[in-house]
């Protein structure tokens, strides 16, 4: 019988333990959909990491220069971090054994979210399991199909989704471009069915720092464009906080809009060094996500020891040793773009190096891997077609010599850095 014989008598499952056959009609018509992926220079897999999170990982057997993590601040492994996830999970146990309506809201989690809304200065904050998660709760809940959202080119898979889950009308504005938000947001109001009379609602959404190109929203202008035009903002802070603003709780507090911003979301996931997303903002709007945002209601609450582990987080992210790893970071950031040949300005850990060909992307990181080197590369769907790239990201505890065997590497490689 031919491997792939849809008819065959094994069924589902097929010869066990045999990498790539496939029995049944449903694996058949998978292995085609992946085989097409493979033509596309798109196919993913699972890389094993035999070592904690760090700058250094074991991977495939050997040992490999991390420049692939967005534990920006290295807290991902901090003995306080991990003391504080293995006192909760003494105290509180492992798992939290039902949703947080149910009896799963734990002291920890409470804990946290009260410091997350000190951090962010806002009234309450609300945690997700992931900030996948907090997405797909937050926007779904807020709009309906009256409504509209506007959401940048760029921005992360999850708002996408959650914009679409929502059944709004979904318009896109051309990255970080305020006069294309602008001329969509005043077609939004002449599209209201009854004139200025009915009120649809509309949402921006965007990331204060872009995921995949490390640049930044311009938050002070979005906030006085929204507010013109009668629209709620949403931003993303995925990869900034814990980064920037005086007190390092992200770009809404170094542009000084706190307050403007109706629905700040954010990871614990990344500066953090934990795991989890969150909301912060009114405590109307927090009420409401309790009782309205479905990926909260209906999902088991995080386990106690990672919300201990992000509160711990946060704690040394606002201690003067969290401002300490943020100038490491940016001393290493700055070292590798002089090295590298680039300007001089206010940079985020995230470096793409442009390649735009999904092969030519793949075949650079293999050639950084040859020489010990992690630096994953990025392609469709989480960047455009065409515009693959290497995601270089930093991390407080990389050492200058690694930081510069990177930048030697590149230039091995003939590589210009954007
Ligand atoms: C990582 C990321 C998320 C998702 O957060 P998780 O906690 O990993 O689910 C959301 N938005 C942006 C911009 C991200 O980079």
């Amino acid at each position: 019988m031919p491997a792939t014989d849809p008819g065959g008598a094994t069924g589902i499952g097929g010869e066990r333990g045999v990498p790539g056959k496939a029995f049944s009609p449903l694996d058949v018509e998978l292995a085609a959909r992946l085989e097409s992926l493979t033509q596309q220079q798109l196919r993913r897999a699972l890389r094993e990491i035999a070592s904690p999170p760090g700058t250094v990982c074991a991977m495939g057997g050997r040992t490999l220069l991390n420049f692939g993590s967005n534990d920006y601040l290295g807290l991902a492994s901090h003995p306080r971090l991990k003391q504080a996830a293995d006192d909760a999970a003494g105290q509180y146990g492992a798992g939290s054994a039902a949703s947080r309506l149910i009896s799963g809201s734990l002291s920890p989690h409470h804990r946290l979210e009260e410091a997350l809304a000190e951090f962010k200065q806002a009234e309450r904050a609300l945690m997700f399991s992931s900030g996948y998660a907090a997405a797909l709760g937050t926007i779904p809940a807020l709009l309906g199909r009256d409504d509209f959202v506007v959401i940048d080119k760029l921005s992360h898979a999850c708002l996408v989704d959650a914009a679409r889950l929502s059944g709004a009308t979904l318009r896109v504005f051309r990255h970080n471009d305020l006069d294309h938000l602008e001329k969509i947001l005043r077609q939004c109001r002449t599209a209201e069915p009854g004139g200025a009379k009915t009120c649809r609602h509309i949402l921006v959404v965007t990331e204060s720092v872009f995921s995949m190109d490390g640049d930044f929203a311009p938050l002070a202008r979005l906030v006085e464009l929204k507010e013109r035009h009668g629209a709620w903002l949403m931003v993303d802070e995925a990869h900034a906080t814990g980064l920037f603003g005086a007190q390092r709780s992200g770009r809404i507090e170094q542009e000084s809009v706190r307050g403007r911003v109706e629905v700040q979301m954010g990871t614990l996931g990344k500066a953090l060094g934990a795991a989890g997303g969150f909301i912060t903002g009114s405590a109307t709007l927090i009420d409401y996500l309790v009782n309205r945002a479905r990926s909260f209601v209906f999902s088991t609450a995080p386990s106690p020891a990672v919300a201990a582990a992000a509160l711990a987080g946060m704690e040394v992210v606002r201690s003067e040793e969290g401002e300490m790893r943020l100038e490491r970071l940016r001393e290493n950031v700055r070292a590798f773009r002089a090295l590298a040949g680039q300007e001089e300005s206010e940079a985020s850990p995230i470096v793409p190096v442009p390649v735009g060909d999904e092969a030519a992307a793949m075949a650079l990181a293999e050639r950084l891997f040859a020489q010990g080197i992690y630096a994953p590369a990025i392609r469709y769907p989480t960047v455009g077609r065409g515009r693959a790239r290497l995601r270089l990201t930093f991390s407080a505890e990389h050492t200058p010599k690694q930081v510069r065997q990177l930048a030697e590497s590149l230039s091995e490689q003939q590589v210009k850095v954007k």
